[in-house]
C-alpha cells in the first residue's frame, strides 16, 4: 500500500538527492515519515522580544528588535588594523561586525560566514529582528550569526510563537539544511502525509491514558498551536514509546515463560541445610526474600532467567551459594563464574568455607589453572563428582563438559558480552540450565525495566546489619601530607588502607608512572620493616599480582597500593580506609564500586576522594555527590541524569533495546512505570495480542525495530 509517508525523502519538496543524503547519513531519513518523527529536542518562544538592556551573556535565545547603527568590515589583523587603514576591501574580511539599537541599548552582530551577504542586506538605518544567543566577548555582549527576519511592524503579534529546535551536525548545516530549513521540510511533510496519518493505538489505551490521537500529535509537536497543545503531543509520543518498547519486551516474557521448559529443582535438601544450618550469620530478610524468589523460579517448570541486584557488600555471594545447592540437591551442577581472576579466586576460597559442612566438591577453574588441574576438573564435571565449579571465562571453552549443569551464575554480569553468555546457556543438558545474572552496579530501575524487561529482578536493598555508612571526604592533592597522617593513626589502630589509581588503559605509561610514583612516595611515608606496602596492578603477571593481593587479604601489608583491578568483589572486612587517587578521573559508580572495599567490618570507614587541581566543575559535582551519599541507587540515577542513559557504567554493551526518539530513561520513569503497568495489564488479557481489538499493537509489534537482542532470544 503506498502512501506519502513511505516516499522516499528525495521527492519532499526542498529536498532532492543531495539532502536526502545527507539526511541519510546524518539523521537516518529516508522517508517523509522517517523525518516526521525526528522531533525538536526544544522550542523557543520567539512570542517575545528581549531589549538590549536587559539581554545577558548567560541567557540562552533572545530575540531583538532594533535599527542597525554600523556595519563595519573587519579584516585579518582586527579592529586595529580598520583604524590604521580606511575602509577593507570585501574579499578581504575576516568578520562583519554590525550594531544595532533597540532604544534600550546597543549590541553587536557578528557574522564570520556570510559576510558578503549579510553587509549588504544590513544596511544601517534598517530595521530587523535578530535571534541567537547572547555571548560575551572581552566585557561585552554580541551574538554571533544570528538569524535574521524582517522586523515586526507595530503592534503585529510575532510569528509562530513557538519554533522547534531540531537536532543538526555540522555537516547538515554546511549542507544547507539549517533549523529555518528543517521546519520548512516538516511543513511540506506534514501538508502532504497528515490525511494519511494512521493511528496505531487502538481506541480503548488512548480513552484509558487520555492520549490525543497520532495526527494531532505530529502536528503540535513539530508546530504547536500552544503549549497546551505541545504538552499533549509530548505526553502522547513519549507514552506511546514507552508503552511499545514495554509491550515488545514483556510480550516475549509471557512467551518464554510459558513455553519454555525448565529444569526441575524442587526439594530444598541435605547440601543446602547443612549449609544455611552452619552459617557464622543470621540472612538478612532481603538475602532470605531473594532466595525464596529464586527456588521459587527454579520450581516452576520453567527455566530461570533472573537479574540480582544488590548494592555492594550486600551479600550476594552467599545467596549465589545457597541456590547452587538447591541445584546440587536436586542432582544438577552449578557453576559461578566471576569477571577476573582474583575475584574467581576470592569467591572459590569463601564459597569452599561455605561447603565444609556439606561435603559437595567444588573446583577453581581459571586461565592459569595448570594442565594436570584441568584434566581432573574436566574429568570432575564430567562424571559429575563436583558439585559446583568456580571460575572465569576459561568455563565457557568448549572442552568444559557438564554431566548436568543445572544453574549458571554469572557474577557482574556487565563484564561479559552476549556470545559468551550464549556459550554458557548451551552447556546445560539438552535443556538450558537456570540462570542468575548478579549485578552491584545498582542500574536504576528505570533502566532496569528496559534493559531487562524480560528478565525479573530480584534486589537486595538490605545490608547485613551493623555496617556504618563509609565517611566520605574529597581533599585537594596539595594536602596529601594529611591523608598520609590519617592513614598512619588508622594503621596504628590496626586497620588497613588502599589507595587506589586510575588506570584508564592497562597500557597507558602515563598512568603507570603515576601510580608507581605514589607507591614509591608511600613507601618513603611509610618504610620498611615498621610498614608492608604491596602492589598490584594488570601488568604484573599472575603469580606476582595473586602474591601481593594474598599479602594484603591475610594482613600481612597494610598498605595496598593497586588499580582498579581491585574495583569488584574482593573482600577484606578489616580494611577501613579507602584512599582514591585523582579520583575526579572516575566515574560516579566506579567510585562507588571502589568505596565499597570499606565498611565491610564494624568498624568506622572511611573514603578519601584525592584530586587534584584541575579538577572540573563537572567532576567536582560528582565528587561533592559521593561525599553526600551512600545509597548506591540514588548515585546510580544521578550518574544517569548527568551522563545519559546509553553512557552509563555497565551498559554500554547491553544497548537499549530500541533507540527511543523523544522519551529519556533519566527523566521519564514516572511514565515508564505508567505505561509498564498498562502494558502488562493488555497482555494479561491478551497474551498474543491475537484479539481485534489489539491488532494495531500487534502489527506495530511487527515492525523491525522492536526486535531486540533480549535474553530469552539467547537461551
Ligand atoms: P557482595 O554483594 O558485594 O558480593 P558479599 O557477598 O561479598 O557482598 O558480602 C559482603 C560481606 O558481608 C562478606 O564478608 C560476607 O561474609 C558478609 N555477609 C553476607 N551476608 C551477611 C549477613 N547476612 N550478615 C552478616 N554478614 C554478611
Ligand atoms: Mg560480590
Amino acid at each position: 500500500m503506498s502512501s506519502a509517508l513511505n516516499s522516499d525523502i528525495q521527492f519532499l519538496s526542498g529536498v532532492g538527492p543531495k539532502r536526502a543524503a545527507l539526511l541519510k547519513t546524518e539523521l537516518g531519513i529516508e522517508t517523509f515519515n522517517d523525518l516526521l518523527h525526528i522531533y525538536p529536542f526544544r522550542y523557543i518562544d520567539r512570542s517575545r522580544i528581549t531589549p538590549i538592556a536587559e539581554v545577558r551573556g548567560d541567557l540562552a535565545y533572545v530575540q531583538i528588535q532594533g535599527t542597525v547603527v554600523s556595519s563595519t568590515l573587519i579584516g585579518p589583523g582586527g579592529s586595529t588594523a580598520m583604524a590604521a587603514g580606511g575602509p577593507i576591501p570585501l574579499r578581504a574580511a575576516k568578520r562583519l561586525s554590525v550594531i544595532v539599537d533597540d532604544g534600550s541599548g546597543r549590541m553587536e552582530m557578528v557574522f564570520f560566514k556570510g559576510i558578503k551577504w549579510n553587509y549588504e542586506r544590513l544596511k544601517p538605518g534598517n530595521a530587523f529582528l535578530f535571534f541567537g544567543k547572547p555571548s560575551e566577548w572581552s566585557g561585552r555582549l554580541n551574538i554571533v550569526h544570528p538569524e535574521i527576519d524582517a522586523p515586526l511592524m507595530g503592534g503585529a503579534e510575532a510569528k509562530g510563537t513557538l519554533t522547534g529546535v531540531y537536532p543538526s551536525t555540522e555537516k547538515l548545516k554546511n549542507g544547507g539544511i539549517t533549523g529555518k530549513v528543517m521546519c520548512k521540510l516538516q511543513s511540506a511533510a506534514l501538508a502532504v502525509c497528515l490525511p494519511d496519518i494512521k493511528e496505531n493505538l487502538p481506541d480503548y489505551v488512548l480513552k484509558d491514558n487520555a492520549l490525543v490521537p497520532l495526527a494531532y500529535a505530529l502536528r503540535n509537536i513539530h508546530f504547536p498551536a500552544d503549549h497546551y497543545a505541545l504538552e499533549k503531543a509530548v505526553r502522547r509520543l513519549k507514552f506511546e514509546e514507552l508503552f511499545f518498547l514495554q509491550l515488545s519486551l514483556l510480550k516475549q516474557k509471557y512467551i518464554h515463560s510459558r513455553g519454555s521448559v525448565g529444569i526441575p529443582v524442587t526439594k530444598v535438601g541435605a547440601a543446602f541445610n547443612s549449609c544455611f544450618n552452619t552459617l557464622p550469620y543470621e540472612l538478612t530478610g532481603a538475602q532470605k526474600r531473594v532466595i525464596r524468589e529464586i527456588h521459587n523460579d527454579m520450581k516452576s517448570g520453567h527455566q530461570m532467567n533472573r537479574l540480582l541486584q544488590g548494592d555492594v557488600g550486600s551479600g550476594k555471594t552467599m545467596v549465589a551459594v545457597l541456590s547452587a545447592l538447591l541445584a546440587v540437591d536436586n542432582g544438577y551442577q552449578a557453576c559461578i563464574m566471576a569477571p577476573t581472576e582474583v575475584l574467581a579466586q576470592q569467591h572459590f576460597a569463601n564459597i569452599s568455607k561455605y561447603l565444609v559442612p556439606t561435603g559437595v566438591r567444588c573446583s577453581l577453574l581459571t586461565g592459569s589453572s595448570t594442565q594436570k588441574e584441568r584434566r581432573e576438573i574436566h574429568a570432575g564435571l564430567e562424571d559429575g563428582s563436583i558439585g559446583i565449579i568456580v571460575g572465569t571465562h576459561a568455563l565457557l571453552e568448549d572442552n568444559v563438559v557438564f554431566r548436568a549443569l543445572g544453574l549458571a551464575i554469572i557474577d557482574e554480569q556487565h563484564r561479559f558480552g552476549v556470545d559468551q553468555r550464549a556459550k554458557l546457556w548451551s552447556k546445560g543438558p539438552g535443556i538450558p540450565p537456570h540462570v542468575l545474572v548478579m549485578t552491584a552496579t545498582p542500574i536504576p530501575r528505570t533502566l532496569a525495566m528496559t534493559l531487562y524487561g524480560d528478565l525479573d529482578v530480584s534486589v537486595i536493598d538490605e545490608l547485613p546489619p551493623g555496617r556504618k555508612p563509609v565517611k566520605t571526604t574529597m581533599i585537594s592533592d596539595a594536602k596529601k601530607g594529611a591523608v598520609y597522617n590519617f592513614m598512619e593513626k588508622q594503621i596504628a589502630l590496626g586497620r588497613q588502607v588502599f589507595v587506589v589509581y586510575p588506570l584508564i588503559f592497562e597500557s597507558e605509561k602515563m598512568d603507570l608512572n603515576n601510580l608507581e610514583m605514589g607507591y614509591e612516595e608511600i613507601l618513603r611515608r611509610f618504610p620498611d620493616p615498621a610498614y608492608k606496602v604491596a602492589i598490584v596492578h594488570g601488568q604484573q603477571n599472575a603469580d606476582v599480582k595473586n602474591f601481593n593481593m594474598a599479602a594484603f587479604v591475610a594482613g600481612r601489608a597494610q598498605i595496598l597500593v593497586s588499580t582498579t583491578v581491585i574495583e569488584v568483589g574482593v573482600d577484606v572486612p578489616n580494611a577501613s580506609v579507602m584512599v582514591i587517587e585523582s579520583s575526579q578521573r572516575f566515574g560516579l559508580s566506579q567510585l562507588h564500586q571502589l568505596r565499597g572495599r570499606v565498611g565491610r567490618g564494624a568498624e568506622e570507614s572511611y573514603c578519601i576522594l584525592v584530586h587534584d587541581y584541575k579538577t572540573s566543575a563537572e567532576a567536582k559535582k560528582r565528587l561533592e555527590l559521593m561525599c553526600a551519599t551512600n545509597d548506591g541507587f540514588e548515585i546510580a540515577e544521578e550518574d544517569m541524569k548527568m551522563r545519559g542513559p546509553g553512557d552509563l557504567e555497565g551498559t554500554q554493551q547491553s544497548g537499549l533495546p530500541i533507540k527511543l526518539a523523544i522519551a529519556s530513561l533519566a527523566k521519564d520513569g514516572r511514565m515508564l512505570n505508567e505505561a509498564r503497568i498498562y502494558a502488562d495489564k493488555v497482555l494479561n488479557a491478551d497474551p498474543k495480542l491475537e484479539s481485534q481489538a489489539n491488532r494495531l499493537l500487534a502489527e506495530e509489534l511487527r515492525k523491525g525495530k522492536y526486535n531486540t537482542k533480549d535474553y530469552s532470544k539467547i537461551s
